[in-house]
């Protein structure tokens, strides 16, 4: 026992170069070359708005892991949560058998969530949710007779997960469908509407909404989009209004709307969920920030009327469910991280965010090498003119004490909600001493 826990200790406290270099050749990283890859930094502990490196290094963390941890790391309410149901049962299936997590869970979401919203399925990863919401619809249609619509309509811009239903809604272009063409199903895109969350709307981009229901509604099962704010695919803001002609010509050609809000759920954006402030989706995604970055879970919620009309026809089952479906642990830690994100302030918090990104990034707007600087919410966005040397930027931010992960031409902070100011003006502050001159991490 003493030797097991030595052993464990050393495992999670240290890494050597031996690991490292098992790491580069023989485990992959999201989306890095297998030929060239790029380093990895090795994380041994995080705490607080913290990741802590093996060397002792402490990072201030600018990307609350991709969404998720809005609470920050080590979060003694979560790791209380996990303890405790770690000691009634950490999983057990969900065929047959419910239990009080997933029940509490549900429970939650429905109260939180807009009223219409009324039917839970758990399940375990957002791109797993995001199929399960597609599946959802072409079931919805199929009940209804509508045997032939089997096609999804969606901005171009798009991300909406990595397996192949997701990824054939997902922008063709940065999804790279030209890869993956005669394996991907194929869909309807429109142009993303135009930038900028309180742009007025422009007529002739409603027009070619028009234009895409007229073309593709018959053939078509659903809209699908993220409200509001396009993540992984460029950190596009839009104004909400596009949603109610989008849910107009959903409601006139009998598509569903499903919004995918993996990764504006749980406050990021300034309200809890878009939904609440856009018009209502039949069918919604939430992954992400549900289990406060603790554990892989995820959700699609849709109305009675979905849920019923599926029930009333000749396969009156949703056909799907993962082996770990409705997992306990996740949905214990998910109950803990929902109720601790209530008896805070958030709404406060994440203004102030916005409030302090907006002051201390602006003057990344004069800087030569940036094209626009745009806040919304807890989400701090500098676009570059060319795309950014993504190793040489890696490892300034490193040297300089901050956790920042930028893609293509888009440096951006989404901190944990309870970064504090000081953190917060020093992540900003890095940010623009990369952006200027003499540094300039172009690619080009
Ligand atoms: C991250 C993300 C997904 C995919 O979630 P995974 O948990 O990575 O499968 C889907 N949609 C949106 C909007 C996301 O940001």
């Amino acid at each position: 026992m003493l030797s097991y826990q030595f052993c464990h200790q050393v495992t999670t406290a240290t890494i050597t170069a031996q690991d490292l270099a098992f790491d580069r050749h023989h485990l992959w990283h999201p989306y890095t070359s297998l030929r060239n890859p790029l380093p990895t930094y090795p994380v041994v502990a995080a705490a607080g708005c913290e990741l802590e490196l093996a060397d002792g290094r402490k990072l201030i963390d600018g990307m609350s892991s991709w969404w998720c941890a809005i609470h920050g790391y080590n979060v003694p309410e979560l790791n209380a949560a996990a303890k405790v149901q770690l000691d009634h049962m950490s999983h057990v299936m969900f065929g047959g058998i419910t239990h009080p997590p997933a029940v509490a869970l549900a429970r939650r979401l429905v109260e939180i969530t807009p009223g219409a919203l009324q039917r839970v399925f758990l399940a375990d990863s957002g791109s797993v949710s995001v199929e399960v919401a597609m599946k959802m619809a072409i079931q919805y249609q199929y009940a209804r007779g509508e045997r032939g619509r089997n096609k999804f309509l969606t901005f171009r811009g798009g991300y909406h997960g990595d397996t192949t239903g997701p990824m054939s809604v997902c922008d063709p272009v940065n999804g790279m469908h030209v890869l993956f063409a005669g394996f991907l199903p194929t869909h309807h895109f429109v142009d993303r509407p135009p930038a900028g969350q309180h742009t007025p709307l422009d007529k002739s981009y409603l027009r070619s909404l028009d234009e895409l229901f007229t073309k593709h509604a018959h053939e078509s099962a659903a809209f699908i989009c993220e409200p509001g704010v396009q993540g992984a695919g460029g950190m596009h803001f839009y104004n909400l209004s596009y949603l109610d002609h989008v849910r107009r010509l959903c409601d006139e050609h009998g598509l569903l709307l499903i919004y995918d809000e993996i990764a504006t759920g749980f406050g990021r954006t300034g309200a809890l969920f878009v939904s609440e402030i856009a018009a209502t989706p039949d069918i919604l995604t939430l992954g992400k920030a549900l289990t406060g970055g603790y554990l892989t879970l995820a959700a699609t919620l849709c109305t009675d009327h979905v849920a019923e009309t599926i029930g009333n026809s000749d396969v009156p089952n949703l056909m799907h469910g993962p082996t770990f479906m409705g997992n306990p642990l996740a949905c214990s830690v998910a109950v803990a991280s929902i109720n601790l994100l209530f008896s805070r302030d958030w709404r406060a918090q994440v203004e102030n965010i916005g409030q302090l990104l907006d002051r201390y990034l602006a003057p990344a707007a004069a800087l030569a090498m940036v094209t626009d600087v745009r806040v919304l919410g807890a989400i701090g966005v500098i676009e570059t003119e060319q795309p950014v040397d993504q190793a040489v930027i890696q490892a300034f931010f490193v040297d300089e004490g901050v956790w920042i992960r930028p893609f293509g031409k888009l440096i951006y902070l989404m901190p944990p909600f309870v970064i504090t100011d000081g953190q917060l003006r020093q992540l900003c502050a890095v940010v623009i001493e990369a952006c200027s001159v003499p540094k300039n991490f172009s690619a080009a």
